[in-house]
């Protein structure tokens, strides 16, 4: 079953010429775990953005589930993000006064609900990150914070979860730390996850990889 269909897509940013996604279609499935590669500029994280509710396309339509994504208004947009979406970046964004376990529940308590200990403690015990609890994020290697970000992401079990270049930042081993985790999450939870990556290590061991080239979507395995 498709969980998100592009259909479409075209996002041609103010004052350039050619567009930065040129008529993309593309259908995720429940459960999948994609990767997206290509070149620098090519449209990747333009893609992952428009797949996210993050900004919206020129043309065209992101579907998740029934619900026409850009249909929605800004107020509607952002519930949709928040609850429906978990965002990880290359650079980590942790809040620096909060604690590993309060970055992590912060999410949802902004959306007014309460991360039951159990489920935290599940998360934090995936994470490797159960003796880390109460430490701030400056107390913390690259590896840990990223692993504090993927826990945001997924706490709320969002439908899906988009990584944008999540182990740029980081040495081989933590890069493989952060796959595992992902992988986790997906094989346990049947989480679908979407990763933009430029290292074909991390690509071979996606469920499926496409590319874009150009703002155009090429062939995928
Ligand atoms: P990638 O993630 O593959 O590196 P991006 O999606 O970031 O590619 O960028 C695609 C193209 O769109 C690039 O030419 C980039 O400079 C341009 N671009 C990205 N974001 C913006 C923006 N906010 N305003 C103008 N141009 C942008
Ligand atoms: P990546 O290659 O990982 O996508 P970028 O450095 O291209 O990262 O983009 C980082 C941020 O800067 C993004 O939010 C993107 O939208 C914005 N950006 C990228 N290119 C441009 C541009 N030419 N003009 C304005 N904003 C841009």
């Amino acid at each position: 079953m498709a969980i998100l269909t592009a259909d479409h897509l075209t996002k041609k940013y103010p004052g350039e010429d050619t567009p930065a996604l040129d008529d993309v279609s593309l259908s995720i499935e429940a459960g999948e775990f994609l990767a997206i590669v290509g070149p620098s500029g090519s449209g990747k994280s333009t893609l992952l953005h428009l797949l996210g509710g993050v900004d919206r396309p020129t043309s065209g339509s992101v579907q998740l589930y029934d619900t026409d994504i850009y249909k929605l208004n800004e107020t509607q947009l952002a519930i949709f993000r928040r609850r429906q979406v978990g965002l990880i970046y290359q650079f980590y964004n942790l809040m620096p006064e909060l604690t590993v376990a309060e970055n992590i529940t912060l999410p949802t308590e902004l959306d007014g609900k309460t991360v039951p200990a159990a489920i935290l403690d599940e998360l934090l015990a995936t994470l490797g990150l159960q003796e880390k609890r109460g430490a701030l994020p400056s107390q913390l290697s690259g590896g840990q914070q990223q692993r504090v970000a993927i826990g945001r992401a997924l706490i709320g079990q969002p439908a899906i979860v988009l990584a944008d270049e999540p182990t740029g930042n980081l040495d081989q081993r933590n890069s493989q730390e952060i796959m595992d985790v992902l992988h986790q999450a997906n094989a346990k939870s049947g989480q679908t996850i979407v990763v933009i990556t430029h290292d074909p290590a991390i690509a071979a061991q996606a469920g499926r990889v496409i590319t874009i080239e150009d703002g155009r979507l090429k062939e995928g395995r």
